[in-house]
């Protein structure tokens, strides 16, 4: 429970932060930052769920129901461009079927893997609840693994031990928060001059 308590307590950047629900404010330097990883603006953003070493965000949280009214069940959404490549990589090397046989096989990860479910579906109901998505999470959770970018994304959001399977991918990631990769490191930290 002490990397918990730590989140409401610490700063940004502090990478053994958990950053689930309450989140800091959002600030214009963290938009820019998105913006730029997307080449999009973000829509929706209530928080930054995990930041690099350097600062920078690398899982952005979305409302479960856009500005425009579209449902959008990725709470916790992996915008980090090399965290993105690398979780590509990880799919195209067939690491799902793995994960996806060991869900199968070994009841307490599977058992795991469903409380992450619940604990991602908890963590977005911070933020209304949204009927098209009821019951509906990411990834694949609760019983299957489909999608590796959106359980780093909670395992980066959560810390380690919350999701199984998102832990794993990170472990065999070739990248991590841990070694600066930005096109502009630090620049979610810089004070812009108004
Ligand atoms: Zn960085």
């Amino acid at each position: 429970m002490s990397h918990r308590s730590s989140a409401v307590t610490g700063a940004a950047g502090s990478l053994n932060d958990v950053t689930t629900p309450p989140f800091a404010p959002v600030s214009d330097a963290d938009l820019a930052v998105l913006h730029a990883q997307l080449g999009r603006p973000a829509r929706g953003v209530v928080g930054v769920a995990a930041r690099c070493v350097c600062g920078n965000p690398t899982v952005v949280a979305t409302l479960p129901r856009l500005p425009d009214g579209t449902p959008f069940p990725t709470f916790y959404y992996l915008t980090h461009p090399a965290a993105t490549a690398a979780m590509s990589t990880l799919e195209a090397e067939h690491v799902m079927r793995d994960m996806n046989d060991v869900l199968a096989e070994d009841p307490d990860v599977a058992s795991a893997y469903g409380a992450a479910h619940d604990a991602y579906l908890a963590d977005r109901a911070h933020f209304g609840d949204v009927s098209e998505i009821a019951g509906i999470s990411a990834g694949g959770m609760p019983t299957r693994v489909k999608c590796l970018h959106a359980l780093a994304g909670h395992a980066l959001a959560a810390g380690p031990g919350v999701n199984p399977m998102g832990d794993r991918a990170l472990e065999m990631s070739s990248w991590s928060p841990e070694r600066c990769v930005c096109a502009d490191p630090g620049s979610a930290a810089r004070v812009s001059d108004e």
